[in-house]
């Protein structure tokens, strides 16, 4: 049987191979506009059946709606259960200002040692390392104590509802697995000269709020007749500009500050202190901490008025917050009363996209990772630091199986994670976080599921 270090060395032999995989996954435009018949991720899940299906891996590709697919690999362990779930996603945002990139956003040119395209990073890279790694498991017969689940699903930019969202209600039993690695952590950050990883340990909650302001209509020529609801509105927005959320440093980041060179110990009172000291030199890291210290209300859509002579009967203002592990429902609208409060004819609605979740980071899971991302590098001098991210996941459906979920995709240390663009114009991937991906997952599976 092939040790770890002959099957690492195996993927850097593959190197062409993983770029052309990532290449054709790309060149297969799988837009998500979130309005139906949109996805199109079952042209993408016959890709990579019969890609997989070379070395006789079996997969299956479950829809939830037409052309809506989600596909399901499994590699044999012993035990007929699983005991790792590759986690990824099949769809990609839809691309704004073609015009703007550098190359076509679905041709996966190669240049400067990237491949440029829509969903290059976001997140059809993770998905090419997790499969040439399992493509390595089979072709050496590594054999396994528990089975390797490959899971890539529908509609994850949209909220995941034909993808993991899906499969949890309807299939629980084909992502039934104690752990999974999935997009949303594993990025190297530059802390304090050392390399630092953050490990993806859970996810803010999102709430889209509608807030309705009421005023009585008359005509725009005899304005007192009536009574405006833009500046009724127009108060609503001060109020939120203005608000101050509590500051908040129980999450596990902060515990982990001394990572980054900073010895204050962090606390509602001070932690607006420290980020300003560090804002210069560190500003990726001081904004995670600005996200993870704090609940965001941020006005991001307007409507209202009918008629340009009209006086607005009402006007509704959309917007996006974004709350911490422990802050629910009753929490938001309580804030949004004192916010709100004094203003006449304000209703409001709160609806929940995501509950904002999270798994252990002390847990021999973490540590797995951690072991095999240094043999996979090759370095034992990597740091790691828990993170909640600020967008959410499809990790949380798996979560809620009881699944321990992590966000990891393996990126490069030397490959900064700010040139991937993700949802943004020339998206790309570093060829070398391809390589270092793949390493990963392999070393992953392997320590997690070798027989031996
Ligand atoms: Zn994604």
């Amino acid at each position: 049987m092939s040790n770890l270090e002959s099957l690492l060395d195996q993927v850097d032999d593959m190197r062409d191979e993983i770029i052309a995989l990532e290449q054709a996954l790309v060149r297969i435009p799988t837009v998500n506009t979130g309005f139906m018949p949109t996805g199109n991720e079952t042209e993408a899940c016959r890709y990579i059946e019969k890609w997989l299906s070379e070395d006789s891996i079996a997969s299956e590709t479950i829809e939830s709606a037409p052309d809506r697919g989600n596909l399901i690999a499994r590699l044999k362990g012993k035990s007929g259960k699983a005991g790792l779930m590759f986690m990824s996603h099949l769809d990609v945002v839809p691309v704004e200002e073609e015009e703007k990139w550098r190359f076509p956003p679905f041709s996966a040119t190669v240049a400067d040692g990237r491949i440029f395209g829509r969903g290059a990073s976001d997140c059809k890279a993770l998905l090419t390392c997790q499969l040439v790694a399992m493509r390595l498991l089979k072709r050496n017969n590594i054999e396994l104590k528990d089975d390797l689940i490959l899971a890539s699903c529908a509609d994850e930019e949209h909220g995941g509802r034909y993808g993991f969202g899906w499969m949890a209600e309807h299939h629980p039993e084909k992502l039934d697995a104690p752990y999974a690695v999935n997009e949303g952590g594993g990025v190297p950050i530059s802390a304090a000269g050392a390399l630092t990883y953050l490990l993806g340990i859970g996810e803010k909650g999102r709430l889209q709020l509608e807030i309705e302001v009421r005023g009585s209509s008359a005509h725009a020529s005899t304005p007192w007749q009536g009574s405006n609801a833009l500046f009724g509105l127009s108060e609503v927005v001060k109020r939120i500009e203005a608000y101050e959320a509590e500051r908040d440093t129980s999450t596990s980041l902060f515990d982990h500050l001394s990572t980054f060179a900073i010895e204050d110990k962090p606390s509602p009172e001070n932690i607006d202190q420290i980020i300003a000291d560090h804002e210069e030199n560190q500003p990726r890291f001081t904004s995670i901490m600005k996200a993870l210290s704090r609940m965001t209300i941020t006005p991001t859509m307007i409507n209202g008025g009918i008629k340009s002579n009209s006086v607005p009967e009402s006007v509704r203002l959309t917007c996006d917050v974004r709350t911490l592990p422990h802050q629910d429902e009753a929490y938001v609208r309580q804030e949004l009363g004192k916010i709100l409060e004094g203003i006449d004819g304000v209703e409001i609605d709160v609806d929940y996209m995501s509950i904002p979740n999270a798994s252990e980071f002390d847990t021999e899971f973490a540590s797995r990772i951690q072991i095999s991302t240094a043999r996979a590098l090759g370095r034992d001098d990597i740091q790691w630091v828990p993170s909640l991210s600020t967008g959410f996941t499809d990790s949380r459906f798996t979560r809620n199986l009881g699944t321990t979920t992590y966000g990891m995709v393996g990126s490069h240390p030397d490959d900064d994670p700010m040139l991937s663009f993700i949802h943004g114009t020339n998206e790309s991937v570093g060829i070398r976080s391809l390589v270092s991906g793949t390493r990963i997952m392999l070393a992953l599976a392997y320590d997690v599921l070798a027989a031996n």
